[in-house]
């Protein structure tokens, strides 16, 4: 039985010539046009694929022949309309009306490992390989020679089928079981008229190269779209395969939107006297980075270099800044000597001498490193002390009650 949907849509008959069928389109796309009539909207859309598939002659004969599903199957062949036939159809236009093609099948989702490099330079190019389920090329996706089959008896079509599982006597539990009849596939082919391709399956797992080009500024989590290179399924459209960029973590760099941020040591020497100071960049140059002498790092200063972050998506002349954090590394314990440790007092700006009380209230005590694994055992109910110790404000999870 021909289909004769598109027609229908467009109030032609099947040998409506060129010039009727721009004339019925021209006429339904006044009526039903978004701007007149807002309530339309899908009425217009499918106005408009009806008239694209009839106005072009190839599809045309396509359609004529195997109906929709003869331009689904033909998407890979038109290329970039794929985006639109699916597009189209996922949006269930044909909707209940049609038993075909009124379900988008399941997108696919692989993730791709990408360094900051990439992400950075750009213009590369991974090499995808996914296994996927094609319809079967000898019989079309219909499993048999004759295009025949037969709903299961066994299990209606449904390909599984409703059990009860008494729990109690009282009480039955519902399980779906897989239908052994037609091992889940709903119909059955006779045995001679099996495709000799797919033995009656419909679909053939297929090796497919998916090419991934990284572009400057993607982001960790970024989502490229194949549409349409899901696996098939007969009378389903194709989802799509969803590739999700994963960022490899850095050595040096740390990425925040177009930002690129670094921890750099310097000696105490470098934080008091200016320093000069080489950092590989993500492309290979090497920024040269002079600071002043008499402009003096704290430990944990940030600075930022204007333009040197990560290139903007879609933009990639306009970049982000790259801030380093800077680490202050003292000199050593005994590291300076006595006398230069006083030539170097007389160098740093002069301390206020320290205030020490009368004799009688004082006493001198001895300062040790701390470890914290290393603490008083001293229980907390020694100590009078309401405020707590020091471990308790530290810690701050003991409620006050505990200790009334
Ligand atoms: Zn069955
Ligand atoms: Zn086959």
């Amino acid at each position: 039985m021909a289909e004769t949907k598109l027609y229908d849509v467009l109030g032609v008959s099947r040998s409506a010539s060129e010039t009727e069928l721009k004339k019925a389109y021209r006429n339904l796309a006044k009526e039903f046009h978004p701007d007149k009539n807002p309530y339309a909207g899908d009425k217009f859309k499918e106005i408009s694929f009806a008239y694209e598939v009839l106005s072009d002659p190839e599809k045309r004969s396509i359609y004529d022949r195997h109906g929709i599903r003869g331009i689904q199957e033909g998407v890979q062949d038109f290329g970039g309309d794929g985006l639109l036939f699916s597009q189209f159809f996922s949006g269930g236009l044909f909707g209940m009306g049609s038993r075909m093609f009124n379900q988008k099948g399941e997108n696919t989702f692989h993730s791709v490992k990408v360094t900051l490099e990439e992400l950075y330079n750009g213009n590369k190019t991974s090499v995808l390989q996914l296994s996927k389920k094609v319809l079967c090329a000898t019989c079309s996706g219909k499993g048999s020679k004759s295009g025949q089959t037969y709903p299961c008896r066994s299990c209606k079509g449904y390909g599984v089928k409703l059990t009860f599982r008494h729990l109690h006597p009282t009480m039955a539990q519902q399980v779906q079981t897989q239908c052994t009849d037609c091992v889940g596939l709903g119909y059955v082919i006779h045995e001679m008229d099996l495709c000799p391709g797919c033995r009656g399956k419909k679909v053939l797992n297929e090796t497919k190269i998916l090419n991934v080009k990284i572009d400057k500024g993607m982001a960790d989590g970024q989502k490229i779209y194949f549409r349409g290179e899901g696996h098939q399924q007969p009378d389903m459209i194709p989802g799509d395969v969803i590739l999700v960029l994963k960022l490899k973590p850095h050595d040096r760099f740390q990425r925040s939107d177009n930002d690129l941020y670094m921890t750099q040591k310097i000696t105490f020497t470098d934080a008091l006297c200016g320093f000069s100071l080489v950092v590989k960049h993500l492309d290979g140059r090497d920024l040269l980075i002079n600071h002043p002498a008499g402009s003096i790092i704290k430990p944990g200063d940030i600075k930022g270099i204007r333009g040197e972050g990560m290139p903007v998506y879609r933009n990639p002349f306009e970049k982000g800044n790259l801030y380093i954090k800077f680490d202050v590394e003292f000199p050593a314990n005994h590291s300076i000597s006595e006398e230069n440790l006083k030539i170097l007092e007389s160098l740093l700006p002069a301390r206020p001498a320290a205030v020490i009380p009368p004799a009688e209230m004082l006493e001198e005590v001895d300062l040790y490193d701390y470890d914290p694994n290393d603490r008083s055992n001293q229980p907390a109910d020694n100590d009078d002390d309401e405020e707590g110790t020091f471990e308790e404000m530290h810690a701050g999870a003991i409620p006050p009650c505990a200790y009334q």
